[in-house]
């Protein structure tokens, strides 16, 4: 446990294998967890859970959400069995002032969140929260959602957003079309370049550049098609202070069309 501002982070998730596997992005996960002071609790911002209006999760024991199809029945066996974390979901409730957040007691926790803690934070013994995207606001309102959530990094909070910068699944191209191939690196060319944009606006501290994505040019609408994989990022950027700087980890481009770039804010 921790009393110092805690570091911020957003992770590429990528493929739900990635809870079970032993990989290059699952060891930078787990590499990520063993450097940090530990925290008192975990805010996941996940691409996975969209609701209307903007609600936390303030179950006891949130359950594992299997969200995908497809997969081999280890996966689905896999649990994450963290407890939740009714007070930080009161906390912020409180803190956020400019909506009513609402307490959620149905959802639990998804891939986009467990695959990450599971590999970050094995023993699963970090109580866990999740904020859900509210899927009717823009890029700035998401932004400017994040900075209320600030106070939250000195009360040993983590806060985790979890997608990936560039995500269009419709682009997807795996290598001789073989699925033990997905996690090569390998980039289309305008998934490079929406990279370079990300990266050149994120060095710069033009995030509020980022959260209007729109105006970006033709590769970013490429890498954005739907924003829900692209939102996690703009939640960690927005609690970026001047003292902090930015590290990439697992920054690497897969399957054509995703990138698991990470940040770490610190
Ligand atoms: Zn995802």
């Amino acid at each position: 446990m921790t009393d110092k501002k805690m570091p911020v982070l957003f992770v590429g998730h990528g493929s739900p294998m990635n809870a079970i596997e032993d990989n290059e992005f699952s060891q930078g996960w787990y590499a990520v967890g063993k450097a940090l002071p530990k925290p008192k609790a975990i805010l996941c911002v996940s691409a996975h859970w969209e609701t209307w209006g903007t609600l936390v999760t303030a179950m006891e024991k949130p359950k594992t959400i299997h969200d995908f199809g497809g997969f081999p029945p280890e996966l689905y066996a896999a649990r994450y069995p963290a407890p939740g974390s009714p007070w930080l979901a009161k906390e912020v409730k409180k803190m956020v002032c400019s909506i009513e957040v609402g307490l959620d007691k149905d959802w639990g926790l998804d891939h986009g969140c467990w695959s990450v803690l599971k590999q970050m934070y094995p023993d699963a013994d970090i109580p866990v929260a999740q904020l859900s995207l509210d899927y009717t606001q823009q890029g700035l309102n998401h932004y400017n959602l994040a900075k209320e959530l600030a106070p939250l990094r000195d009360q040993g909070v983590l806060i985790l957003g979890s997608g990936n910068m560039v995500h269009n699944l419709r682009r997807v191209v795996i290598p001789n079309n073989d699925f033990s191939n997905f996690n090569q690196p390998f980039a289309l060319e305008w998934a490079k370049q929406a990279d370079g944009i990300f990266k050149k606006l994120i060095n710069a501290g033009s995030f509020e550049a980022l959260a209007d994505y729109h105006s970006l040019g033709e590769a970013v609408q490429l890498a954005v098609p739907t924003p829900e994989h692209y939102f996690p990022m703009l939640y960690a950027l927005a609690l970026k202070t001047e003292e902090d700087t930015i590290t990439y980890f697992n920054n690497k481009p897969l399957a054509g069309s995703l990138t698991m770039t990470s940040l770490l804010i610190q």
